[in-house]
């Protein structure tokens, strides 16, 4: 096998089958602005759109013996092996490459699996042996490789384009070109930054200001109508982790955003449906990798500015509270970047919601007070008066970062004379279907909380009104509580009615987005509705992402989309039957789970 980049632009490409596979491949190639022909007799829903907008040409019919020989590149993805085995022979015969989906026998070339960063490309093959080896490649590779990596290529391209202007000796350029690499990739954690242009023009030896010019504009930097736009970032409160507690005005502001920089907490809030062209930045901790240190949040956001771009930068809860958007944002004034903050819903007041305990009370809590108790707990961070906390009964105290600090916090809070029995509680993930809480009392609650083995992010609160939470949880009674449910997005009907059954519903878009896979792996998925066997295909290669695990279940609706789901070896299928109700769904999800 011979690994090639092939360049299409313009070149007459055809795609025999209107399926999901054929929409994918006919997608990639459109991507690349091959002239693309699709011959299907029935197509799904996005092929029609993309006729509609010309992007490909579309023919509803049967494929015709003989004319793959006239294109440059045939793949054929129809789910009859014999009009396969035709397109095959009549485009192989006439010296045209050409590939069959899922059939390697029918191939003269196989289609990698593929990483992309802007122009920086990863492709990946097994020869056609291995093509579930390839699907896991690709996406260990995937999460391993950032966003920046894109704008790092880009920054590497201008780079070379300078080191050749100056006409240097093959020797000369690449010890530049080392010099480039190694001040801007971390190759342990396989991370890459773009050089300032202080660093470029001392290594280049050119003035600077020669070079900020260049590295300000951007091709998306003017607006519609063709006036120069400039960099903005909005501060957005995601909320507390409950997608629909982002505010109208946060949800707006990400439609329009061109770069989204957002935290681990705020990933879940992520619309699934923003464009694909749209850049994400996650700067949190994630599995297995260190969050970005602040300083490098505050360039990145300053650089995404001056690339003239709309930022987004969405945090967990709201901005201003235990968020650090106040250095943020002191950091774009003095560059000199525009920005706004759009306020969230905060954990600190949401979390108490979902788990029954009003934060004030008349009477019984007339003053709240939240606290970073981590902070809080060390000798030398800001002082907290847990001796007048203490005293204050008819109060709230809600401590964030609470969960190690916790045996300290009480401690100081009972030597301080606080009642051993003041009502208390700790809130995990609250808001999302993994909320979990345990309510006791203040003394009983670092035993409480070990116990039920409760871990960040997690929030505790003391004070009088936490022991409303018995009559006021409402939020646990709901049918669907703790269901994270995949659903196609276009069952919006179904979507909505699971959603106020009070389940969590990423309602995904196929083919799936970007921002889909962002927010499945935000929180584990109890289970999918699948109501296809287009769209078990189109959800299989999403399985072995974030989110997903052995415990998921499918909840097929119609035998077809069953038996898909077990010939892909999908475990945990129920099935329901066609045009059954949105209840029965319903009753069979509540119960399912055991
Ligand atoms: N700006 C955020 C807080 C950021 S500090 C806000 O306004 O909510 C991070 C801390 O917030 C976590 O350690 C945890 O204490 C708390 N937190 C955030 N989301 C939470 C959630 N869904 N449930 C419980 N605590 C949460």
């Amino acid at each position: 096998m011979y690994p090639v980049m092939l360049d299409v632009t313009d070149r007459a490409c055809l795609v025999v089958g209107g399926g999901g596979v054929a929409l994918r491949k006919a997608q990639g190639l459109v991507q690349e602005n091959a002239r693309v022909t699709v011959v299907a007799p029935d197509v799904v829903e996005p092929l029609e759109r993309m006729a509609a907008a010309g992007r490909l040409a579309l023919e509803k019919r049967s494929y015709v013996n003989g004319e793959a020989a006239g294109y440059a590149l045939v793949i054929a993805a129809t789910d009859n092996r014999q009009v396969n085995a035709q397109v095959f022979a009549d485009a192989d015969g006439a010296g045209v490459w050409v590939n069959v989906a899922d059939d390697p026998e029918l191939c003269s070339f196989y289609l990698p699996g593929r990483v992309r960063r802007g122009p920086l490309q990863i492709a990946i093959g097994t020869a056609g042996e291995a093509p579930f080896a390839v699907r896991r490649l690709r996406q260990l590779v995937e999460r391993q490789l950032g966003p920046e990596w894109a704008e790092w290529t880009e920054a590497a391209s201008r780079f070379r384009a300078r080191v050749r202007a100056l006409d240097l000796t093959a020797g000369k350029r690449e010890a530049l070109f080392d010099r480039f690499f190694i001040a801007t990739v971390d190759r342990t954690r396989w991370r890459a930054r773009v050089p300032t242009a202080a660093e470029e023009a001392e290594w280049l030896g050119v003035p600077v200001d020669h070079l900020e010019d260049e590295q300000s504009t951007d091709r998306r930097a003017a607006c519609s109508d063709g006036t120069p736009r400039k960099g903005f970032v909005s501060l957005v409160g995601a909320g507390p982790g409950c997608p629909g507690l982002l505010t109208v005005r946060g949800r707006q502001r990400l439609y329009d955003a061109n770069a989204v920089v957002y935290d681990r907490l705020a990933a879940a809030a992520l619309p699934c449906d923003l464009a694909a062209e749209v850049e994400l930045h996650p700067v949190g901790k994630e599995a297995g990798l260190h969050p970005m240190p602040q300083e490098e949040i505050n360039a990145l956001l300053v650089r995404l500015a001056r690339r003239n771009l709309r930022v987004v930068r969405l945090k967990g809860g709201d901005p201003y509270v235990f968020g650090r958007g106040g250095e943020e944002a002191e950091v774009l004034r003095a560059a000199g970047v525009g920005f706004e903050v759009v306020p969230g819903v905060t954990s600190g007041v949401a979390a108490l919601a979902w788990a029954g305990i009003p934060v004030t009370h008349r009477r019984e809590a007339v003053r709240l007070t939240l606290l970073t108790a981590h902070e809080a707990v060390k000798t030398d961070g800001p002082q907290v008066r847990w001796d007048l906390l203490a005293q204050d009964e008819h109060a709230t105290i809600v401590g964030y970062m609470g969960v190690t600090a916790l045996p300290d916090v009480v401690r100081r809070l009972l030597e301080a004379g606080m009642h051993p029995d003041m009502p208390a509680a700790l809130i995990e993930r609250g808001t999302t279907a993994a909320q979990r809480h345990v309510v006791s009392t203040v003394a009983n609650l670092p035993t409480a909380v070990e116990a039920a083995g409760l871990a960040p992010p997690a929030l505790f609160v003391i004070g009088p009104t936490v022991r409303r939470s018995e009559v006021l949880n409402w939020f646990d009674r709901m049918p669907l509580a703790g269901h994270r449910l995949v659903v196609p997005d276009a069952a919006q009907v179904v979507v909505r009615q699971l959603e106020e059954a009070g389940a969590d519903v990423v309602a995904v878009p196929f083919p799936v987005s970007p921002a889909a896979r962002v927010v499945m792996a935000a929180l584990p998925i109890t289970g999918c509705v699948v109501t296809s066997s287009a769209e078990v295909d189109w959800l299989h290669d999403e399985r072995s992402g974030g989110g997903w695990s052995d415990d998921t279940r499918s909840y097929c609706i119609g035998e077809a989309a069953a038996d898909r789901a077990r010939e892909r070896g999908w475990r945990r299928v129920q099935t329901f039957a066609e045009g059954m109700d949105c209840g029965e769904l319903m009753a069979g999800i509540a119960t399912s789970r055991g």
